[in-house]
């Protein structure tokens, strides 16, 4: 579904327009599509069927209260990489009972605290990772549920920042090591083997090594079983990717069919994690021009959001789409669309060709994933306000920062 879409030549969020809600809460401002957020996870539903599984959303990608509260509402799980998120996951109304603690250095304080809270499983990254959590786990007298992350080694053809399944990655276990350390895991006795999980990257737009990787786990899964180690669920990760311009892609039941062939009649609760896919095309960033300026090589746009607001064209060379809020008439030019930072690599879009006063709006699509997520404070910019739009109303689910607040933890010598 397309929440964002032109009515008389007017860019629209579920029907209200975007410049009404640059008048309202100024610039730049993410805005999300409650609507688009509820149809993204009603796709992975209906893809599952039946069948016994839990989408955990992954928190990393948009971890906004708003957003975690509306995914716990719909009965979603929730991945986690860290205290903090888990903290966020609680204070949105999300259930601790539905949350996978992932990540490589998960600290002592995070995993205690997880445990306290009783978390629905730990997924483990290393044997010291598993001597601790067994040792904390016997101090609190409790039990720690467990997977270990394992690394099938497929390439999943991405960005080499990622992708995160491959040999020489620095997540999981590699895929020889997986079995002696669930032995070890069942030796320990605050311990308990609950599943096995993986994760091989991220915008991935091809099944096949997501199958590939599946049929590598079920493999050791069968194994585990054997040798009396069955385990209650199979956690596949996240990682589909999105359509960012017009390229064609699956959808979500079509990636996940191969996928789901292969479990077929098979008892284990089956864990998703998936980020992107949720939220990413369900938001956008909303961005004023500042500054035209032109040259006899370049014409530049220069915009009120900045490579702080959405750090991945800078970070990955990402696409992201760029339109312009109320369509005009006028002769187009290609432009670069910049930030105002310092910086070269402060960009949003290279070679756009469009027709742009000075005052106008624009607005950066696919805005949704690793948007405000890995945003910063950096050139002293207050981070931006956050709208939610559900049906005819509008919601600021985050205020924008002011400038005081930036410098609020900080004190001069005496
Ligand atoms: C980042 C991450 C995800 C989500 O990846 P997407 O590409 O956003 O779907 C899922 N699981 C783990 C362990 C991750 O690190």
């Amino acid at each position: 579904m397309t929440a964002f879409d032109y009515r008389q030549e007017q860019l629209c969020a579920e029907h209200v327009p975007l410049s009404q809600i640059a008048e309202q809460y100024g610039t730049p401002c993410f805005v999300y599509s409650r609507a688009a957020l509820t149809a993204a996870y009603q796709a992975y539903r209906a893809a599952l069927g039946e069948r016994k599984a839990l989408i955990c959303y992954a928190v990393k990608a948009n971890s906004s209260l708003a957003i975690l509260n509306l995914f716990a509402r719909l009965g979603a799980g929730f991945d986690i990489v860290s205290g903090g998120e888990l903290a966020r996951v609680i204070a949105a109304g999300g259930d601790p009972a539905k949350v996978l603690f992932s990540g490589v250095g998960k600290t002592r304080a995070e995993l205690r605290t997880a445990l306290q809270v009783g978390i629905h499983c730990f997924n483990v990254e290393s044997a010291s990772e598993l001597a601790s959590l067994n040792q904390i786990a016997g101090e609190l007298g409790v039990t720690a549920p467990i997977s270990i992350r394992v690394n099938p080694d497929v390439d999943p053809k991405t960005h080499p920042y990622i992708a995160t399944g491959l040999k020489s990655s620095k997540f999981g276990v590699p895929f020889e090591q997986a079995l002696p350390l669930y032995r070890q895991a069942q030796a320990l006795p605050h311990l308990a083997i609950r599943g096995i999980d993986c994760h091989i990257g991220s915008e991935l737009l091809d099944p096949a090594p997501a199958a590939q990787a599946a049929q590598k786990i079920l493999g050791l899964a069968d194994t585990l079983a054997a040798e009396g180690m069955p385990l209650a669920h199979l956690d596949l990760g996240g990682g589909m990717g999105i359509r960012s311009r017009d390229e064609a892609m699956p959808s979500i039941a079509e990636y996940l069919a191969p996928t789901l062939a292969l479990l077929e009649g098979r008892k284990e609760t089956l864990m998703l994690e998936p980020g992107r896919s949720l939220v990413g095309n369900a938001g956008l960033l909303l961005t004023r021009i500042e500054v035209l300026k032109h040259s006899a090589e370049k014409n530049f746009a220069v915009v009120d959001a900045a490579m702080n607001d959405l750090l991945r064209p800078a970070l990955y060379s990402a696409w992201h789409d760029i339109l312009p809020v109320r369509r005009n008439t006028g002769a187009e030019r290609i432009y670069e669309i910049v930030g105002p930072i310092c910086e070269s690599g402060d960009f949003l879009g290279h070679d756009r060709s469009l027709s742009l006063r000075e005052g106008d709006l624009l607005a950066v699509m696919s805005a949704g994933a690793y948007g405000m997520a890995m945003s910063s404070n950096y050139n002293s910019r207050p981070r931006a306000a956050e709208v939610m739009v559900d049906q005819g109303t509008t919601h600021l689910v985050r205020q924008r920062e002011e400038v005081a607040q930036l410098f609020a933890l900080e004190t001069i010598l005496p």
